[in-house]
């Protein structure tokens, strides 16, 4: 029982597969014209479609079991914008779940905002179309936001937190025992230099966390998808999506800024964004200045040669293996 939203439930929608009941490239191979030549357009799309469903499906796999997202049993409720993210998070998923060894439920839950303009009847005739158990929220968290925050500013702040608060709420109701969010490798790139930039923080969004209410467990499936491959499946399956910008909100700066800077050093620096994303899954926490992770006034001599010592940043071609091996005899 939810006492202060209006709900719509339908855990009886007609089962159907996404094949069929969305336009994929694969379809249009299936009718491509005669002409030989946008014949081979259609099938060379319905290839590379084909391929980027795979990716994204082997990445969300492997991230899931990479943090032991979800187990035996466990009801996953999967928080759908209507964004772009969160509508592949939800196909992926949809599909994994289809083949996973482990038994596992989805619950597609929507919070309608009441955002002017919002076009309610979108996803509850996209979800119900795909056969998937779902849940439509309707809370005005639009006219707090309003009215809390001065014309001009930025309200996405207020607006997430009063929107995960519900969420929360939503999930105990609904007995989930995992809350699925979109955020995907870029956005975790870009929190992680917004808490260093403007945090003086080394964190970010991690793939799988206890909900600020201590009360759930929130896990990120698209933690190693890129957002490039996410819109691309977007287009290849041409999701209903539901703009983000109905509010009318201004981007935070901040955010502005890194995503930026991110974006300039994809175009300049290929490699940078996964290097950092690697990083991001090593962390030396010796080699930091963070006493709280490191007794440092318990730090001895071991006597023991240790592999990365002192080692900052070494990573140089010229130190070569055999130089790092170099000892040199007392008097040298
Ligand atoms: S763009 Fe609007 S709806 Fe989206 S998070 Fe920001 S304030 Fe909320």
């Amino acid at each position: 029982m939810i006492p202060d939203t209006a709900m719509t439930d339908s855990t009886a929608a007609p089962a159907a597969s996404p094949e069929t009941t969305f336009p994929t490239l694969l379809e249009h191979a299936d009718t491509a014209p005669a002409a030989t030549s946008s014949a081979r357009q259609a099938q060379r799309q319905a290839f590379e479609a084909n391929k980027l469903k795979k990716r994204l499906r082997r990445l969300v796999g492997q991230a899931i079991g990479d943090f032991s997202m979800i187990g035996r049993g466990d009801r996953v409720m999967v928080c759908l914008s209507g964004g772009k993210d969160s509508y592949a998070m939800l196909d992926v998923l949809l599909s994994l779940r289809d083949r996973a060894p482990l038994p596992f439920e989805l619950i597609a839950v929507n919070l309608d905002q009441k955002q002017p303009g919002f076009p309610a009847d979108v996803l509850p005739r996209y979800l119900a179309s795909r056969g998937v158990p779902f849940h439509i929220v309707e809370q005005d968290t639009y006219s707090v936001v309003k009215r809390v925050i001065p014309e001009g500013g930025t309200m996405c702040s207020l607006c997430s937190r009063l929107r995960r608060g519900v969420l929360y709420r939503v999930a105990g109701e609904l007995g989930a025992t995992r809350i699925a969010l979109g955020h995907h490798r870029d956005d975790i790139l870009a929190t992680f230099f917004l808490n260093l930039f403007f945090g003086g923080k080394l964190k970010t969004m991690p793939p799988k966390l206890v909900s600020d209410d201590g009360k759930h467990v929130v896990i990120r499936p698209l933690a190693y998808v890129r957002e490039r491959d996410l819109a691309r499946y977007a287009e290849v399956m041409a999701f209903p999506i539901i703009p983000c910008t109905l509010c009318g909100s201004q981007e935070n700066l901040q955010r502005k800024q890194v995503a930026a800077m991110l974006c300039d050093w994809q175009k300049r620096y290929p490699g940078r964004a996964e290097s950092i994303f690697n990083a991001l899954s090593n962390v030396v926490t010796t080699h930091l200045l963070d006493r709280s992770l490191q007794d440092f006034a318990a730090i001895r001599a071991s006597g023991m040669a240790v592999p990365d010592g002192d080692i900052a940043f070494d990573d140089d071609p010229c130190i070569d293996a055999g130089a790092r091996s170099v000892r040199f005899a007392p008097g040298d």
